[in-house]
């Protein structure tokens, strides 16, 4: 059986980027019943760039799991678990440590992405410029295969593949190699945020939020950014750098003109009409803010039914993490075998 592990920073709220880089995938995959899968939320990762900030990824816990939930994820179908709760983990990074080094995580393009964006500087938390270390921990203690992820985790993965093929080789044939599985629509693995910006981001505050409310996303949809040289409604525009249509790229289907703008068929004639010129931004965008809104209703009528019972949801997360934390044991055992470092489990360095 395929096993599944992919997860989320508690640093805000889900946005759309989650629902359609990830999470939509997800739960997909677990309701075919194929696949065994393991949902973390990444407390401790998330600390490595907010350490002063410990409420923020606290409260933000409960939050992620109802985004989880509202979306799909059940906890009966999925273990879905909190990453600080498996010390395992921690002790698998420390032995990957070694099979990394410095200038290595210097390249990793993502890293050094995300920290020109915290503004980092020259100080960069040594647990920040090693999280991508401790990701392969997460993926490799449940040795999952299949890592459904946007478009910016890609160094991630590769990085983990290496780790693995680096101890398998050097110690013994223990750990699976994972593959990233990106959303089949390529528009969906790196939304971009509302401001145009490369991604939308909890940290950058560009995000339309799984939660955000009816009258939230109308007035985020009508501040969006779009194409800066169409002016005037007849002017042509460009459809293919303009966050509204990747949005709706992501987002539209073609039953979505039957229900809201019957003039189009389907989205390619809406482009058509946009690149000649004589389609205003308003109507795109109000199309746009219907399509999100039927999408999220349910979300977020769901999100407010479960956020009544946070015992219920922690106690889940409990059993989730005691669950998860079984798994990765095994396979730490099964690495310090492999390493020669379990000394106890029998008498090989006494005779
Ligand atoms: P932070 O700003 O704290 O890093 P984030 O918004 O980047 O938060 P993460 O928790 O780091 O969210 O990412 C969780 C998952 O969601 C990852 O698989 C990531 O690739 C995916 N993801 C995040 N943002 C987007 C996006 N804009 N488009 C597609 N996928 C995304
Ligand atoms: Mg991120």
């Amino acid at each position: 059986m395929d096993i599944v592990l992919t997860g989320d920073r508690p640093t805000g709220k889900l946005h759309l980027g989650h629902y359609v880089g990830s999470l939509k995938r997800r739960v997909e995959m677990q309701n075919t019943g194929k696949y065994d899968m393991h949902i973390m939320i990444a407390d401790a990762q998330a600390l490595t760039d907010n350490a002063d900030d410990i409420n923020k990824v606290r409260n933000n816990i409960s939050e992620v799991a109802l985004d989880y939930l509202s979306c799909g994820l059940d906890f009966d179908k999925s273990t879905i678990f909190i990453q600080s709760q498996i010390p395992e983990l921690c002790e698998l990074s420390f032995y990957y440590m070694n099979l990394v080094t410095v200038s290595r995580l210097q390249r990793n393009p993502t890293v050094k992405n995300e920290i020109h964006l915290r503004g980092f500087k020259q100080s960069v938390p040594v647990g920040f410029f090693t999280y991508p270390i401790s990701q392969a921990a997460d993926i490799t203690a449940f040795k999952a295969n299949l890592v459904p992820v946007g478009e910016d985790q890609l160094p991630m993965i590769e990085q983990t593949r290496e780790i693995v093929r680096s101890f398998n080789s050097i110690y013994k044939e223990v750990l699976v190699e994972p593959t990233a599985v990106l959303p089949e629509n390529s528009r969906c693995s790196r939304l971009p945020g509302l401001d145009g910006a490369a991604k939308m981001s909890k940290s950058l505050g560009n995000c339309i939020y799984l939660s955000d409310s009816s009258n939230d996303i109308k007035k985020k949809v009508q501040s969006m950014f779009t194409d800066p040289t169409h002016l005037r409604i007849e002017d042509p525009g460009h459809t293919e750098n303009n966050p509204v249509f990747i949005y709706l790229d992501a987002f539209c289907r073609d039953e979505h003109f039957k229900a809201f703008l019957p003039a189009y068929a389907n989205l390619a004639e809406m482009k058509a009409h946009y690149e000649r010129g004589g389609l205003g931004d308003g109507t795109v965008k109000k199309f746009l803010n219907e399509i999100l809104q039927a999408e999220l209703k349910p979300i977020r009528e769901k999100r407010e039914e479960l956020a009544k019972d946070l015992p219920y949801i922690f106690e889940k997360l409990h059993q989730g993490s005691q669950k998860a934390r079984e798994v990765a044991a095994q396979t730490l055992d099964e690495v310090k075998t492999a390493m020669g470092i379990n000394y106890f489990n029998g008498n090989s360095l006494i005779k």
